[in-house]
């Protein structure tokens, strides 16, 4: 019943809107996604095979969005942190010797209650642009280190706690301050975070960027660079940060099997890595093919669909945590 008014109320709204192509995105949207409020709570109801599927963009409001122009998007996302739209979920981060979970990787999603889910690859850029990034940042660490210090609390073994955080964020003059202060009001041990610094924008301060890193170094929290070979300068970041992990772009992963120019650079990096006294972590993992490759070229971490799609919090809890004690 009160997903038959849900489904009213939206098509009241729909004969509303002039354009019509919003009126074939949300027609399709209506199709393809499960909006949260009809589910009662987010994303329940769906498989873990839709999750996973979701994961890959074949069932979110990717299409749609994209249709949306930046300034749709923008409002609607300037709403979405007052609105409580915004989750995490949760993807382990696997020790490709012993196959034992280690950690775990922060990843936005974002349930707009008018354009379904969409995926950050999706709106991270824009928020970079618009600045955005900045409070949505700071809520993505609060929330992850809040949720880890429950996890904590309940007993669960300390693991590793991956945040993403924007080259935006990193040459924010509020950003060093932020993060102690998350780390002192959620109370989580420092050397239990780690920040991923995301190629979605290009770090164009270098000085000032290491500098922050050194400080962030400093309070025990690890630095990585993510997506390592694609994006803006991997090599450059690499020389000149203080950063203690990389992960591979999982394009390096997937290619694997079917170009030998991949096993190449792939074993390139994790040597250099070795040789560097960095941790390194292979993204994008999804068949046992790969896994043997990594193992065989001494890979440390790895992260994928072989052992899960990011998951909601509750369900990472259940199938993750609560099993290893
Ligand atoms: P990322 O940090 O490199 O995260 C890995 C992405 O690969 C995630 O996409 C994850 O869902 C996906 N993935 C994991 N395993 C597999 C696999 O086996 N196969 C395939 N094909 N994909 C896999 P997601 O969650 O859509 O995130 C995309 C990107 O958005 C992230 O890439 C990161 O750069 C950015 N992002 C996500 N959350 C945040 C955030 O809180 N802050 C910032 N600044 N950026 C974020
Ligand atoms: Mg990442
Ligand atoms: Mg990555």
């Amino acid at each position: 019943m009160a997903a038959k008014n849900t489904v009213n109320q939206f098509r009241c709204q729909k004969k509303q809107r002039q354009s019509k192509q919003i009126e074939m995105l949300e027609a399709e949207l209506e199709a393809k996604t499960k909006k949260p409020k009809e589910n009662g709570r987010l994303l329940e109801g769906l498989s873990y095979e839709e999750e996973a599927k979701t994961e890959m963009g074949e069932l979110s409001g990717v299409t749609y969005a994209k249709g949306y122009s930046g300034i749709d998007i923008d409002s609607r996302l300037k709403k979405a942190l007052e609105r409580e739209e915004f989750a995490l979920y949760y993807q382990p981060i696997v020790d490709v010797a012993s196959g034992k979970i280690i950690g775990m990787e922060a990843l936005l999603r974002w349930y707009s209650s008018d354009l379904g889910m969409v995926c950050p690859d999706h709106f991270i850029s824009l928020t970079e642009k618009t600045g955005l990034i900045i409070p949505i940042g700071e809520w993505v660490l609060y929330k992850a280190c809040s949720r880890y210090k429950a996890w904590q609390e309940a007993g669960y073994p300390p693991l590793r706690l991956a945040v993403n955080m924007s080259a935006v964020q990193l040459q924010d003059t509020g950003f060093v301050p932020m993060v102690e202060k998350v780390l002192k009001e959620t109370g989580i041990n420092p050397n239990h975070l780690e920040l991923e610094i995301t190629e979605s924008a290009v770090l164009y301060n270098l000085d000032y960027a290491k500098n922050a890193i050194k400080k962030l170094r400093a309070m025990g929290i690890g630095i990585s660079i993510d997506d390592f070979g694609i994006g803006y300068s991997s090599l450059e970041y690499l020389n000149r940060l203080p950063v203690s992990s990389i992960k591979i772009h999982k394009s390096f992963i997937e290619s694997l099997e079917m170009n030998s120019s991949s096993k190449t650079i792939v074993s390139a990096i994790i040597a250099m890595a070795h040789k560097l006294g960095l941790e390194v972590i292979a993204e994008g993992v999804e068949r046992h093919e790969q896994l043997n490759f990594l193992r065989k070229e001494k890979c440390h971490y790895f992260q994928g669909f072989l052992c899960s799609p990011p998951l909601p919090a509750v369900k990472f809890e259940k199938s993750f945590l609560s099993v290893s004690l």
